[in-house]
């Protein structure tokens, strides 16, 4: 027997604002100045969110609301593929839905398509190019609540404004949607593109006929960096036949969308904003992980006076790319070492970035062959002085002599 005081979900939409009461004490809020007449044939928004949440929880809950049958099965393949990705993460969610439809997909045609648009290269590259090829994009959506939480004001005005820049500049007009989504999350890293194909679901009822976000990597990217929620693969379990959302972006990687850019839209570069680490600001530190990769990334810019100017409008100053590599390489992955490097010009960078690789790969096979040899160590040494002692370190089988001092 059902539970209806706990476990139902219910829905409101109101002016302004649409709530999803998931249980007693989880409730999640969108709140938009678009989100005015709403009307839904399908809640596959508020199914989507009911699995992000229940994958963290796995709590059980109804669902009474009319969800699509793709949507039921696709946000089930999504949640065991996060599943499979991170198994120690996630709870198998339970979700019991007792009014699936089969929608009329022919009749879903209007002339509002929107993507999602943050203002870093990866996004603003992904609407950039597709903007040239398919002009049917007419809105774009900045989200606030997932970058920067929703208590940061003056930060995020300014990142607001620097969007709007761009999306004018695109002939796009710009949504800002807030939302407590990520307070449902238990890795952000994982599940945070399931809370952008929320988001973009949710504007179905606004009018919308389909949507899109832009990927962080190419294929080869997704596969160096996995697991990363997103990546090709899960972009698949998030898109419907009632609402497709398309993933931009995918052919290029970061150094090559920075190329791109800056050859077709250099004046975009004053309103970009990359950076990970300054959220009071809504620009630049120029100093961060990312900055510095984003710095690196523009020697693909063949030009050095165009270059010069493009690293004085997002950072306010010139760095040697040298200084660059340095701020970078504490933090620097060899995935988006790698990402960077495959668009690099032949020369000085390029060597300096692979270099830094194969020094990193060194790295880790030393330390990979030190433990296969501690293990074998533990191996002997627990048979020589037999199984009392089997909770031996390595630490304490040297102090006892069995293990030679060796790293
Ligand atoms: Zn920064």
């Amino acid at each position: 027997m059902r539970n209806l005081d706990h476990h139902t979900i219910q829905i409101s939409l109101l002016e302004g604002e649409v709530s999803i009461q998931l249980s007693k004490n989880r409730s999640v809020f969108f709140r938009s100045n678009e989100l005015q007449n709403l009307t839904y044939s399908q809640f596959d928004f508020a199914l989507l969110a009911a699995f992000i949440s229940s994958l963290t929880t796995g709590e059980k809950l109804y669902f009474d609301h009319p969800v699509t049958n793709v949507a039921l099965r696709q946000f089930d393949n999504y949640s065991r593929a996060l599943r499979i990705l991170s198994p120690k993460q996630f709870e198998a969610p339970r979700i019991m839905c007792s009014n699936v439809i089969v929608p009329d997909v022919k009749n879903n045609r209007s002339n509002k398509k929107i993507l999602t648009l943050s203002g870093g290269i990866d996004s603003t590259y992904a609407a950039s190019s597709t903007m040239l090829e398919d002009a049917t994009y007419t809105h774009c959506l900045l989200i606030k609540g997932f970058d920067y939480p929703l208590d940061n004001t003056t930060g995020f005005n300014e990142l607001r404004l620097r969007v709007e820049k761009i999306a004018d500049d695109l002939g796009l007009q710009l949504i800002v949607l807030e939302t407590n989504l990520t307070d449902e999350f238990s890795s952000f890293g994982l599940q945070h593109t399931g809370a952008l194909a929320c988001c973009l679901q949710l504007m179905a009822g606004a009018g919308f006929e389909s949507g899109a976000y832009a990927a962080d990597f190419t294929a080869m990217g997704d596969v160096l960096r996995a697991p990363w929620g997103n990546c090709m693969g899960i972009a698949s379990t998030l898109t419907t036949d009632r609402f497709p959302i398309r993933y931009l972006g995918s052919e290029r990687g970061r150094t090559e969308k920075i190329r791109w850019l800056a050859e077709r839209k250099p004046g975009l570069f004053r309103y970009i904003s990359v950076c990970r680490k300054e959220k009071s600001i809504g620009g630049n530190c120029g100093k961060c992980e990312k900055c510095a990769r984003t710095r690196i990334g523009l020697m693909a810019i063949s030009d050095p006076r165009l270059r010069n100017e493009i690293e004085m409008s997002l950072f306010g100053d010139v760095s040697s790319y040298r200084d660059a590599f340095r701020l970078n390489a504490e933090s620097l992955k060899m995935a988006r070492l790698f990402d960077l490097s495959v668009g690099l010009p032949d020369g000085e960078a390029r060597l300096l970035a692979t270099d830094e690789i194969d020094k990193m790969i060194a790295n880790q096979k030393r330390i990979h062959g030190m433990l296969k040899r501690k293990r074998s160590y533990t191996r002997i040494a627990r048979k020589l002085v037999g199984s009392g002692l089997r909770k031996l370190t390595p630490w304490r089988l040297r102090k006892e002599g069995a293990l030679q001092n060796e790293d």
